[in-house]
């Protein structure tokens, strides 16, 4: 699979709770499927986001990204109150792409409350 941010080949890291993969080059996190259930389950482990924060800054302003399941563009997701978060989801496929160092930024008690709000789940 191809990185739908930086076109880099994509390596699984994780299958449990859902399969995750990695980009080479970016190492942004690509969830094949990502809602507040399956956040529940991913829990603490966030080893998998081994990639350098401000590489993957580079990447905030991407913006327009399709996903690679779909190959229609992904919602941007995005709030600023009372933290800022933005990342894309597709709205069809519930895919989510996270760039480096998201992971665990918005795993943290300051924002794991608004992440999971802008999540698809009940
Ligand atoms: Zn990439
Ligand atoms: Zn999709």
């Amino acid at each position: 699979m191809q990185c739908p941010k930086c076109y880099g080949d994509m390596d699984k890291v994780s299958d449990d709770p859902v399969r995750v993969d990695r980009c080479s080059e970016c190492h942004g996190l690509y969830f094949d499927q990502l809602d507040r259930e399956i956040l529940e389950a991913i829990g603490s482990e966030t080893a998998i986001d081994s990639g350098d924060e401000e590489l993957g800054a580079e990447y905030n302003e991407m913006v327009y990204v399709d996903c690679p399941k779909c190959d229609r563009m992904m919602d941007q997701r995005l709030t600023d109150d009372p933290v800022h978060i933005r990342f894309e989801l597709c709205t069809s496929c519930h895919s989510t792409f996270l760039d480096a160092g998201e992971l665990r930024q918005y795993m943290s008690a300051e924002y794991i409350e608004g992440f999971k709000a802008l999540l698809p789940g009940e």
